[in-house]
């Protein structure tokens, strides 16, 4: 871990994670930082306009929102245990810095297993990168950002629990985590539970006589941290599904605005077809505020604009150039819409099938269909055709 991360969305998650398990100082837990110094010129630490935002983000944990919109607001990205104290009761912090030197190593690990409360509890481990790979030998160089097997199995078998924070890699994640669960397993014989974010997840080897308290916990947790901590567990319970919508990749947003953000489907009707999706994980158009309602039908007119007008400049923030594709076309030329469907599907009831909100907005063309009529009545295809039956 680098201070310099300090506060950004991750670490809103890392701490709201942390507390929930922790169960306000119910179980005793120790937090092994792994610290590694800053990097210079490192622009990764940012990640900060959650905390702007607070209609959104705050209700996943208001108690932790507001305290760390206070400390970035003072500019202390540092982390000290006198200011995470409050909000982390009955946790101890383990602050000294790792080397990547195996002597070195060595001694910092000794010195937290000495400094360990006898009576067990939750520990937890803040490598850079995760959990040690082949091409990281302890030691070496870089070695510093990884936690290794050995250092784990000692940790569980010191009567610990173990929490492991571990960046996502290159892989299929569904089965990595199942990797990594299954030599966990091996290793302690521990009841694994995995906590998967948008870009990390997180690996609890949990003791049997934690089991309840962690089961507890993530009942919570699923509730409070809806659609931004998704709960996994080597019982094969998927806790909470994730939300594609709640993890859309940045780089497919078309345009956004306080509230809503705007995407092209990833499987058209007709091309340009596009969501209108609001940020906060809603089923239905019918919970969702006056505000964000506004927002998604701002978004849908301005979205109908660009689509009538790709080369119109951009007016909103978020704005990327991403063309619909393929595009329609009439004589080889690229086709302006001549009409659009707008639709939801507001419950399973009726066809909804991602349950998160969102508006269709569907160009159409003269000549897309043999016969256009009818329009969004044809979800009931019997009943489409009332003109015939007049
Ligand atoms: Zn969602």
């Amino acid at each position: 871990m680098k201070h310099q991360y300090f506060g950004d969305i991750n670490d809103y998650r890392k701490y709201g994670l942390i507390r929930a398990l922790n169960g306000v100082g119910l179980l005793p837990t120790y937090l092994c930082w792994m610290l590694t110094p800053d990097m210079s010129g490192n622009t990764d630490g940012k990640k900060l306009s959650y905390l702007s935002n607070p209609k959104i983000w705050r209700h996943f944990d208001p108690d932790l929102f507001d305290f760390l919109q206070d400390e970035i607001q003072q500019n202390a990205r540092v982390i000290n245990e006198s200011t995470l104290g409050g909000l982390l009761p009955g946790t101890r912090f383990f602050f000294q810095f790792l080397q990547d030197a195996a002597e070195l190593r060595a001694e910092y690990f000794k010195e937290l297993f000495h400094n360990l409360p006898r009576n067990g509890g939750l520990l937890f481990f803040d490598p850079d990168n995760g959990l040690e790979v082949s091409s990281s030998r302890k030691g070496t160089k870089g070695s510093s950002k990884y936690l290794y097997w050995d250092e784990v199995v000692t940790a569980y078998e010191s009567g610990h629990s173990v929490l492991i924070y571990q960046h996502f890699q290159r892989v299929k994640r569904k089965q990595f985590i199942r990797k990594i669960s299954e030599k966990a397993t091996a290793e302690t014989g521990a009841t694994i539970f995995a906590y998967v974010t948008s870009h990390v997840v997180f690996f609890l080897l949990a003791r049997p006589e934690h089991l309840d308290h962690f089961r507890d916990a993530n009942e919570k947790l699923a509730q409070q941290w809806h659609s931004q901590i998704v709960v996994i567990s080597n019982e094969d319970v998927v806790i909470q599904p994730t939300c594609p919508f709640c993890n859309l990749n940045p780089t497919s947003i078309i345009a956004s605005n306080d509230h809503a953000q705007a995407v092209y489907d990833n499987y058209p009707v007709t091309p340009g077809h596009t969501l209108i999706i609001p940020k906060r994980h809603i089923t239905s158009f019918f919970e969702a505020t006056r505000e964000e309602q506004a927002a998604m039908l701002d978004l849908l007119a301005e979205m109908r604009l660009l689509l009538l007008n790709p080369s119109q400049p951009p007016f909103a923030k978020g704005r990327s150039q991403i063309p619909p594709n393929p595009p329609f076309l009439k004589g080889g030329v690229e086709a302006v819409p001549d009409g659009f469907n707008i639709g939801i599907n507001d419950g399973a009831a009726a066809g909804q099938t991602v349950m998160h909100l969102h508006i269709h907005l569907i160009p159409r063309y003269v000549g897309d269909t043999t016969d256009p009529r009818g329009g969004v009545r044809w979800i009931k295809p019997e009943k489409a055709p009332y003109w015939k039956q007049l």
